[in-house]
């Protein structure tokens, strides 16, 4: 497969270059070139089938012919070897609300672990073919770091660098960075907010003397293969569920809309997915867009659901390429308004394209503590912040609705993750799993630093010789 810029002005490159690239040259994402559409026999064949095998058949043709099906099918079955659950991503009933999809079985117990256990293995393999090293610089806010750092520990040709905002990540987010001893892992702890690490992130990368010394790379969701890795888990719970024979909705809690992207992806390969939700939290650009019609940027306010508190959805980019009929030139120009107006320049026709595939609304602070609440009185089951948002939105938009329809909400984190706020709603605090239990007497490994891109610019180069 090939992969095009949604600017229209970068390289075409094959799926190998396109994941070493991660942000195009242009300013675009990647995109593949064209969607191969599943048979109806694929899917069928599929049912019932080991989530490896699933992952596989729905990979292949996107990542051919940079990796054939064969080693793509090792490569796999290793990155889901790790998951604490033999479905990988289990579904489980919420009674009529409908069921949960749970993507934190894996080593950092997120929804990031999916797509990044599988990215790094495809790292490490392209950087061996090619006889390249990268350094890979990230910030966090927290669940993108500790999932960073376990999918890239201990790989050959890869140097980590992960920023996280000193004192403002939660302690186990802290502890499943820094207890990471592995030495090509560097956590560094900025004296600043997320923001500022994500400013010095971008300065370094348009720094383009150290991104080409050190081979820069990026493994945020602006890189295709997390997206591409995330399609495959719509596809099994669909199955699950019925599928191609009965039509399936999801409602996605949604932060840089790669996630949710991901289910539209499978959807335009021929999965039958009714509707997909975007859930957001009090940063609900993206909810009032699909609302009311605006896309108008306001401050990022911090709620709790932290991971969530986002208002430039990067990935929405691949959705306005789509909807602008792949021009890029045109998607440049929007962007490039969004950036200097705060407000997105879109017709009645884009709207109403966009507004045929999705449906959004949003949840408060409280709305999360009483949803979480709620689910546990009604179903015994504990969700985390992030959960809640979309089993709020998710319950309020569907309950009651067609019932030839199965309604899936993404549970995207272990509640043991963000204990506090759990403890809030429901009197008393998560159970600890044991990848977690086990954190607090391990020794911590990371660098205090000022919010300073010399110093940072220093700390990279060091790593990466
Ligand atoms: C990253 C994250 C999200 C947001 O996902 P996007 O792909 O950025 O929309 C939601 N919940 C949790 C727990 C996350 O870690």
């Amino acid at each position: 497969m090939k992969y095009v810029s949604t600017r229209g002005d970068a390289p075409v490159l094959e799926f190998g270059d396109a994941l070493l690239t991660g942000l195009a040259l242009d300013g675009g994402l990647y995109v593949p070139a064209e969607l191969p559409r599943f048979t109806e026999a694929q899917l069928r064949g599929w049912r019932d089938r080991p989530y490896a095998e699933v992952a596989t058949g729905v990979l292949a043709d996107l990542l051919a012919p940079t990796i054939d099906e064969t080693e793509l099918a090792a490569l796999v079955e290793r990155a889901y070897a790790g998951f604490d659950h033999p479905d990988v991503v289990p579904l489980r009933p919420l009674g009529e609300d409908g069921w949960l999809l749970e993507l934190f079985h894996g080593p950092t117990l997120s929804f990031k672990d999916v797509a990044l256990q599988l990215v790094g293995r495809l790292f490490e393999r392209q950087l061996a073919r090619s006889g390249r090293t990268v350094t890979i610089v990230g910030a966090t806010s927290g669940d993108t770091g500790s999932a960073a750092i376990e999918a890239m520990r201990d790989r050959e040709g890869i140097e980590l660098v992960m920023l996280h905002p000193s004192g403002r990540v939660s302690e186990i987010q802290r502890l499943q960075m820094t207890t990471v001893d592995s030495p090509n892992i560097t956590n560094v702890a900025v004296e600043g907010t997320f923001d500022d690490c994500q400013d010095l992130v971008k300065a370094l990368f348009a720094d383009r003397a150290l991104r080409d010394e050190v081979g820069l790379a990026a493994v945020n969701s602006i890189n295709i293969a997390r997206v591409l890795a995330q399609s495959v888990y719509y596809v099994t719970s669909a199955l699950a569920l019925g599928a191609p024979d009965r039509r399936v909705a999801f409602t996605v809690p949604t932060g840089n809309f790669g996630n949710v992207y991901s289910g539209h992806l499978s959807r335009e390969r021929g999965l039958p997915i009714e509707r997909l939700t975007v859930a957001t939290n009090r940063n609900d650009i993206l909810a009032r867009f699909l609302l009311h019609g605006e896309m108008r940027i306001e401050g990022v306010e911090p709620s709790l659901s932290p991971a969530m508190d986002i208002q430039v959805s990067s990935n929405f980019e691949r959705l306005l390429w789509e909807v602008l009929d792949r021009d890029g030139a045109a998607v440049g120009e929007a962007r490039a308004e969004f950036r200097s107006s705060g407000r997105l320049p879109v017709s009645d026709v884009v709207l109403d394209r966009v507004r045929a595939g999705f449906g959004g609304d949003r949840r408060t602070d409280e709305q999360i503590l009483a949803t979480i609440a709620d689910v546990h009185d009604r179903h015994g089951v504990v969700i985390d912040p992030h959960t809640a948002v979309g089993v709020g939105v998710g319950v309020d938009r569907e309950l009651g609705g067609d019932a030839d329809v199965a309604h899936v909400m993404l549970a995207c984190a272990h509640p043991a993750k963000f204990g506090p706020t759990v403890e809030r709603a429901i009197g008393r605090p998560p159970e600890l799993p044991p990848r977690l239990a086990e954190l607090e007497h391990r020794p911590e490994r990371y660098l205090t630093v000022a919010d300073d891109l010399d110093t940072i610019r220093e700390i990279v180069r060091s790593q990466s010789s």
